[in-house]
């Protein structure tokens, strides 16, 4: 079950939205959901911790956004298939995610 997040720990993630950026102290690498393999089942989005709601639905897909993923990794035992990975080498997610969660973000407050 999906524990609630602490308004200190959704300010924390309010305040990664607003830098675009990861924790300085995160000290493993976010993870990747592989786009030919998921079944989009869900249920990552569902297990991803409130504190860092880092997954999205996004068009066809459901997608990890990196600078939100601690690694911590609750949504890898959820998924099915297994295609979830460590992304060592993530990219700064695009200026029209950022501007999609910005407005879940203002939605949901
Ligand atoms: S590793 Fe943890 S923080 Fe990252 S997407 Fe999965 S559940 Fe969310
Ligand atoms: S749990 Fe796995 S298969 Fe289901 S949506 Fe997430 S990544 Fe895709």
């Amino acid at each position: 079950m999906k524990k609630l997040a602490s308004s200190a720990a959704l300010s924390e993630r309010a305040d990664r939205i607003t830098r675009r950026a990861r924790a300085d102290n995160w000290k493993k690498p976010p993870r990747r959901i592989e786009p030919s393999e998921c079944i989009t089942c869900g249920n990552c989005l569902r297990s991803c911790p409130g504190e860092f709601g880092a997954i999205f639905d996004h068009g066809l897909d459901v997608v990890i956004v990196p600078e939100l993923c601690s690694g911590c990794p609750s949504c890898v035992l959820e998924c099915p298939v297994d295609c979830i990975y460590v992304d060592e080498d993530w990219t700064p997610t695009g200026d029209a995610m950022w501007n999609h969660i910005e407005l879940t973000a203002e939605g949901a407050a």
